[in-house]
């Protein structure tokens, strides 16, 4: 019997190298892709996109490292 379990990523917090979170996180809308700021979600009365979907993503941190491709 082999049991199948997909993770779903979701909304959390990482504790990364990052000391502190002090920048605004950007998330992506799982539906249309938008990127909202979360400065300008916490503004809303709730957690909702443009499109009416509720569903986002963090997108990664400006900090990205850099690979040289040869
Ligand atoms: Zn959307």
């Amino acid at each position: 019997m082999i049991n199948m379990v997909e993770e779903v990523e979701q909304i959390e917090e990482e504790a990364e190298e990052t000391p502190v979170e002090t920048f605004d996180v950007s998330y992506s809308c799982l539906r249309c892709g938008t990127s909202v700021l979360n400065s300008e979600l916490s503004r809303l009365p709730e957690i909702k996109c443009i499109c009416g979907f509720r569903v986002f993503t963090k997108d990664r941190p400006p900090v990205v490292k850099t690979v040289k491709a040869i």
